[in-house]
C-alpha cells in the first residue's frame, strides 16, 4: 500500500504540474498580447460582451443569450484567425496539461486514478527511480548499429523492428517478447526502448531484474507483516500493462521463487497481458535452471529474439579509455 508520505509526493507532483502549466500559459498570453495587440482587445470585448449581455439576461431579455452566443461565436473565430495569421496553433492559448485524460489532477471524472497516478504509484511502490534514470539515455533516440557488424547487425536490426512493432500494436494485439543473448549486446536497452515508448502512450510499466523482483516478492512475503501490502504488489505485477523482467537466470532460484514467477507469468498470459523477459543464458541454459515441463511451458507464448556480438558496454568503456 502506498503510504501517506508517498501519497503527499505524488500530490505535490501534481500541484507542482498544474504551477508549471499554468506559468507556461501566462507567458504564452503575455506573449500574443504584446505580439498581437488585436487579440487582447477581442479577449477584452469577450469580457464586456459576456457582462453587458448578462445584465439584460437579469433583467428579463429573452434575446440576449442568443445574441452573445452569437457574437461570442464570430469573436472566438477572430481569435481563432489571427493566431493562425500569426503562425501560432489555434489551441495556443488553451489551458496546457501534462496530461489531459485527468487534467494533471491524477483522477479521471469517475473518481477512479489516471493512468498517470498509476505509473506514479508504482514509481513510488517499487523504487522505479533506477528506470527512470535509465530511461533517460535507454531510448531510440539513443539507438545506434555502429556496435553491431555482419550477422549480428542482421539480428539486432530485426530485434529494433520487432520492439518497434510491438509498440505500434500495444494495446491492440497481445505480444510478449524474449530476448535472449550474451552480456551487453543490447537487449536491456531495447527493452527500456519499449519501456519508456509504452509509457509516454499511457501505460503501466513495471521494470525489475529478476534478482530485484524475487527480493522484493521475499521480502514482503516472509518479513513484513504487512498482507495488504503483499496482495497490492501482487496485483500491481500481474495487473500492470507491461512487465519487464530482465536478467533472467541471475536469480537464487529454489522452487518458491520458481512457483512465484511461473504463477505471474501464467495469470498475466490469462489476462493476455504483455510480458517482456531478457536472459544472458541460453535456452538450454535456461531449460537446465528452470524444470524443462515448466520452461517450456512458460515460453510457449513468447516471441524469441536472439541478440548476438561483442560487450557493448565493455566497448564504450574501452573507447572511453582511450579518448
Ligand atoms: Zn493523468
Amino acid at each position: 500500500m502506498i503510504t501517506n508520505t508517498q501519497h503527499r509526493a505524488i500530490i505535490t507532483e501534481y500541484d507542482r504540474i498544474q504551477a508549471k502549466n499554468r506559468h507556461l500559459l501566462t507567458l504564452r498570453k503575455e506573449e500574443i498580447y504584446a505580439k498581437i495587440p488585436e487579440y487582447k482587445e477581442i479577449s477584452d470585448s469577450i469580457s464586456t460582451l459576456c457582462i453587458t449581455q448578462g445584465k439584460k439576461m437579469l433583467l428579463g431579455d429573452e434575446r440576449a443569450l442568443n445574441e452573445m452566443k452569437t457574437q461570442l461565436h464570430a469573436l472566438t473565430a477572430k481569435k481563432a484567425d489571427l493566431l493562425a495569421s500569426y503562425g501560432y496553433p489555434a489551441d495556443y492559448l488553451d489551458p496546457i496539461y501534462d496530461c489531459p485524460d485527468c487534467q494533471d489532477t491524477g483522477y479521471l471524472p469517475d473518481n477512479s486514478h489516471c493512468h498517470c497516478m498509476k505509473q506514479r504509484m508504482i514509481y513510488h511502490l517499487y523504487e522505479q527511480s533506477g528506470l527512470m534514470k535509465l530511461l533517460e539515455t535507454e531510448n531510440f533516440e539513443h539507438l545506434s548499429m555502429e556496435y553491431y557488424d555482419g550477422e549480428d547487425r542482421v539480428k539486432f536490426e530485426k530485434a529494433v523492428q520487432n520492439a518497434r512493432k510491438f509498440i505500434e500494436d500495444f494495446g491492440s494485439h497481445y505480444r510478449n517478447l524474449f530476448f535472449c543473448g550474451t552480456v551487453g549486446t543490447g537487449k536491456s536497452f531495447l527493452s527500456c526502448c519499449i519501456a519508456k515508448e509504452v509509457m509516454d502512450r499511457g501505460y503501466s510499466v513495471i521494470y525489475f531484474s529478476a534478482n530485484a523482483l524475487f527480493q522484493k516478492i521475499a521480502e514482503y512475503t516472509f518479513t513484513t507483516k504487512d498482507k495488504e501490502a503483499l496482495a497490492q504488489f501482487k496485483n500491481d505485477l500481474l495487473g500492470c500493462d507491461l512487465l519487464i523482467i530482465d536478467d533472467l537466470g541471475t536469480e537464487s532460484v529454489n522452487s518458491f521463487v520458481t512457483a512465484e514467477l511461473f504463477h505471474c507469468l501464467n495469470e498475466r498470459h490469462l489476462h493476455r497481458r504483455s510480458t517482456i523477459i531478457s536472459s544472458n543464458l541460453t535456452i538450454e541454459e535456461l531449460r537446465d535452471y528452470y524444470s524443462e515441463r515448466l520452461f517450456s511451458r512458460m515460453i510457449s507464448n513468447y516471441d524469441f529474439l536472439k541478440f548476438t556480438g561483442n560487450d557493448i558496454r565493455k566497448y564504450k568503456k574501452l573507447n572511453h579509455q582511450s579518448l
